[in-house]
């Protein structure tokens, strides 16, 4: 089965400009291109997850995000990180464009985004990690199965321990640490191999 690391967009791979769909103010957050390569390197799939309710409360056309994912896809081409694919959320409870307007499965800290994913991808949740800059992505990655980490950049303002589930398994200061801490973790309860040395997951 493949392995996923999920990405926040905004504040986790890229500078947090909010409702932002204007390619030239797309920045990498530091650390990032290193961060990628190395989760590449460890054969994780790299799947973006992003709040977009932006299009819900008429702010900007669903079509303008693809312009945000091609420029994403650009500004990580020059390092060679490739992204397997990205999804978001339009939806907005108090959304003013009716047919985005809902409450919704996808919108985290609800975890549909992440479970997409996996399925389209053939992808272990257990063996796949969220990352993002609010607990409301560490809950969308608990709530998937995932373990989590949260990048304590400055952006979570109200640290809500309201359910455990908002508790991440690590938090770290950037993206490459993030990147460090998932390449040298072990799954809980992973048995490397048997004695016959075939892998197993327990
Ligand atoms: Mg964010
Ligand atoms: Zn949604």
């Amino acid at each position: 089965m493949n392995k996923i690391v999920f990405l926040d967009k905004d504040g986790t791979l890229v500078e947090d400009v909010p409702y932002n769909t204007d390619p030239s103010r797309i920045k990498l957050c530091p650390g990032v291109p290193e961060a990628l390569r190395l989760l590449q390197q460890q054969e994780y799939k790299l799947i973006v997850a992003s709040n977009q309710s932006g299009v819900a409360r008429g702010l900007f056309m669903e079509e303008a995000l693809l312009r945000v994912k091609q420029t994403l896809d650009r500004l990580l081409r020059k390092h060679g990180v490739h992204l397997d694919g990205f999804y978001y959320c339009p939806h907005h409870v108090n959304g003013t464009v009716s047919r985005y307007a809902m409450k919704c499965t996808c919108r985290k800290p609800m975890p549909g985004m992440l479970i997409h994913g996996a399925v389209k991808h053939g992808a272990d949740l257990a063996a796949s990690w969220m990352i993002g800059d609010i607990l409301n992505d560490v809950e969308a990655g608990n709530r998937a199965g995932c373990r989590t980490i949260l990048i304590n950049n400055g952006n979570e303002t109200e640290w809500d321990y309201r359910s455990a589930k908002r508790i991440p398994t690590f938090i770290a200061n950037d993206m490459l640490e993030a990147a460090r801490l998932i390449s040298t973790s072990i799954m809980p309860g992973y048995t490397q191999t048997t004695s016959a040395g075939e892998q197993v997951g327990t």
